[in-house]
């Protein structure tokens, strides 16, 4: 459950950004983060923790948007490039490439962690 401490980081980040332009954090109303697969964060438990947390730093009205970004992997032998989706279940899933067969994968995509846009009221 790395959620939880993830979330209060979230929260110090949104405070620091409200304080810097001077708005009252009662007003916030939406964040909007793209967490990708490769975090491997639970974005339900991740909404949660970060609900507990604005509650409690006096965010009443705080909404959180989680949009998950797929893992990308570049084919170091010939370039191709793929979103891997994680197959359902403990099946091992390969990062060999599908054209040349190479596993010499690259990762250009889903380590991200960003807040895009923190919304509040008028
Ligand atoms: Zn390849």
């Amino acid at each position: 459950m790395h959620e939880m401490g993830l979330a209060a980081n979230v929260i110090d980040i949104v405070l620091a950004e409200l304080e810097k332009r001077n708005i009252d954090k009662s007003r916030l109303t939406a964040v909007k983060i793209t967490a990708g697969k490769m975090m491997q964060i639970v974005p339900e438990s991740l909404k949660f923790g970060l609900e507990i947390a604005s509650r409690a730093a006096g965010m009443p009205k705080a909404e959180f948007i989680i949009t998950e970004a797929p893992l990308k992997i570049r084919c170091g032998s010939c370039g191709r490039e793929e979103c891997m989706r994680r197959a359902s279940g403990a099946e091992e899933f390969s990062m060999a490439c599908k054209k040349c067969g190479a596993n010499t994968p690259q990762i250009t995509g889903g380590r991200e962690f960003t807040i895009d846009s923190i919304d509040v009221a008028d």
